[in-house]
């Protein structure tokens, strides 16, 4: 069984500047990339899991989303860092247009993109972490059985919308980094 660490996207590793997909709006949050390879150096798979109703409000498409992620994964791998994946939820159950207009089961909170990527990996989901910005990513971490972790980068947890209690608040993904190799070793 392996384990892995599911991060945010947007307000986690790089700035949420709005429904962000191009290329020149990739900006990495403060100590993002120091923390990815702190972690790259542990056994967690590295695992993003983004909605992305952006794509489903037909602000961008698709591919936009795509070509974002895959320089995010070029940007982040030149510094010697490994996402195994990107997992995203394309949907909104009201302003989605079209076959995006869906009450789907991968948008977070719900737990549909962790549930896929812990039967694609083989993940024990107790032993894993999910890190975000949101309430929201504090929730489906919270559903999905992971240790949480609240970085106070992009929302920092203002957005209210979930009852959230994380195992830890961290300023940024290196202080989250600092956590788990602590914790590990206790
Ligand atoms: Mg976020
Ligand atoms: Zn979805």
């Amino acid at each position: 069984m392996n384990k892995a660490i599911f991060f945010d996207r947007d307000g986690t590793i790089n700035v949420d500047k709005g429904y962000v997909y191009k290329l020149e709006d990739l900006e990495f949050e403060k100590n993002a990339i120091e923390g990815l390879k702190e972690l790259t150096k542990t056994e967690y798979k590295l695992i993003v899991i983004t909605s992305q109703s952006g794509v489903g409000r037909g602000y961008y498409t698709e591919e936009d989303m795509h070509k974002f992620n895959h320089e995010l994964i070029r940007r982040l791998n030149e510094k010697g860092i490994k996402i195994e994946n990107i997992y995203f939820c394309p949907h909104h159950p009201e302003k989605g247009i079209g076959k995006y207009k869906v009450d789907c089961d991968c948008r977070k909170p719900e737990p549909g993109l962790i549930m896929g990527a812990k039967n694609e990996y083989n993940l024990t989901l107790q032993d894993s972490i999910m890190i975000g910005d949101k309430t929201s990513d504090i929730e489906v971490g919270k559903r999905s059985r992971c240790k949480t972790i609240l970085v106070k980068t992009g929302e920092g947890g203002k957005d209210k919308s979930y009852n959230i209690k994380p195992d830890y608040v961290a300023d940024d993904l290196l202080d989250a980094a600092k956590w788990i190799l602590n914790n590990k070793n206790e």
